[in-house]
């Protein structure tokens, strides 16, 4: 190491750690795993997945506006807003209140 210049070390540390990937595309629709965009999570009860303006609709999952890494992120969401509207809208039939 004492012998190699600091240009050509920093060189290969460039080079181990700086290096870059270029995406040159996609694999478009038919490799595509979750969604952008959807209901805006603004017009939803966090608590229960209610829309604000439409009491008893409610909206979970994929057609919410939340996109996570790819690696379980995405089913966590739909499971998590699941049990979270899932709760509330058995509540709301315990108390005879319409749901959708
Ligand atoms: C190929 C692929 C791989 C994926 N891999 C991962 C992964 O590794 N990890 C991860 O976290 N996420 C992954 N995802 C994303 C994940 O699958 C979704 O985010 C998740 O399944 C969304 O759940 P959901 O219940 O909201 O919607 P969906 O699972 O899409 O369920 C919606 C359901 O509604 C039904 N439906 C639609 N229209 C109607 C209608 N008019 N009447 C009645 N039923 C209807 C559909 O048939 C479907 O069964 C992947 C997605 C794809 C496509």
């Amino acid at each position: 190491m004492h012998d190699i210049a600091d240009k050509a070390l920093r060189r290969l540390g460039a080079s181990l750690s700086d290096w870059q990937l270029i995406p040159s595309g996609t694999e478009g629709y038919r490799k595509a795993e979750v969604t952008l965009g959807g209901v805006d999570t603004r017009a939803l009860s966090s608590t229960t997945m209610m829309a604000r303006e439409v009491p008893g609709l409610y909206f979970i999952g994929e057609v919410v506006d939340v996109t996570g890494w790819l690696g379980g992120y995405n089913f966590q969401w739909a499971w998590a807003s699941a049990m979270a509207a899932g709760q509330a809208v058995a509540e709301a039939a315990r108390n005879g209140r319409a749901v959708a």
